[in-house]
């Protein structure tokens, strides 16, 4: 391995209506790759939190979540891989707070339900829209479709309730998958505003490793933004794989901290009691 500490903060267990592995076998696999440390991010999306809006989600994934009894859940197995796994990989309970702005009193809730060492704060969808993964791109607008995008990520930073900024870009790894082209320029100082935003409240932007494995191929978000944040004084930054089953725990994470390098970074971090802890990338 070439790196001394390797860590995945965002991953899925089966306790993620679209996971599917146990917390445990997730941090067994973490452990046998030799990571340093894992935070374990179900999905609470918060929009979809309340009963009427829940109908819309079925008719996306077909069965009915319930992100509070899958939180409580995952907050429990997270618990008990810990006390399992004491040995060489440290354990986090994470969240992957899904569109917090969409239902504030949601975000609240479910946060109310454990104690988190780390928040993931991401918007997947638009307020009664469907999740980027499923837009027909051929029909949409695009421009006006980032454009809200980055304006809810925007609002979300304001609101600050969270760690780290999960997968920023996150439209474009269907967008440009799927093969349509979008002059990003139009948006550098949206980006820029939410970057700037992000290092004055101290939160960390992630990078997430998912995109290395599918049609769009870099991290999200890309080097390029990677680099606009370092230059405005960004320093923290976490990695997550977004991994949905074992075998890609900790996928893209030792690419991702070679990008980091090459970016000008030295360090990035994990969180415990949402508190950064610094690690060296070398
Ligand atoms: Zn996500
Ligand atoms: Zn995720």
């Amino acid at each position: 391995m070439m790196y001394r500490f390797i860590s995945d903060s965002h991953i899925h267990s089966n306790c993620s209506f679209d996971g599917n592995d146990t917390v445990l076998m997730m941090c067994n696999r973490a452990e046998q790759l030799g990571l340093y440390s894992v935070a374990i991010t179900d999905h609470c999306e918060c929009g979809y939190y309340s009963e009427e809006d829940k109908n819309n989600l079925v008719k996306e994934f077909g069965k009915i979540p319930n992100f509070k009894e899958n939180i409580e859940k995952s907050i429990i197995e997270t618990g008990r891989a810990k006390a399992i796994n004491n040995r060489n990989l440290k354990v986090y309970t994470g969240i992957e707070l899904g569109e917090p702005l969409q239902d504030l009193n949601a975000a609240e809730n479910i946060l109310s339900l454990g104690n988190f060492d780390f928040i993931l704060a991401s918007v997947h969808n638009l307020k009664n829209e469907r999740d980027f993964y499923f837009l027909d791109y051929e029909k949409e607008d695009l421009y006006n479709l980032l454009e809200r995008y980055f304006n809810e990520i925007f609002e979300t930073v304001k609101w600050n309730g969270f760690d780290s900024l999960a997968h920023l870009t996150y439209p474009m790894r269907y967008i440009k998958g799927k093969g349509f082209n979008v002059n990003f320029s139009k948006f550098e100082e949206m980006i820029a505003e939410i970057l700037k935003l992000l290092i004055s409240n101290k939160k960390a932007l992630e990078i997430n490793t998912s995109g290395l494995r599918q049609a769009i191929g870099t991290t999200l978000p890309d080097d390029k933004i990677l680099r606009l944040y370092k230059d405005l004084g960004g320093i923290y930054i976490t990695f997550g794989s977004d991994a949905h089953r074992w075998a890609d725990v900790g996928a893209g994470i030792e690419e991702g901290l070679n990008l980091a390098l090459m970016c000008g970074f030295s360090h990035f971090c994990i969180y415990e009691k949402h508190q950064p802890h610094l690690l060296p990338i070398k």
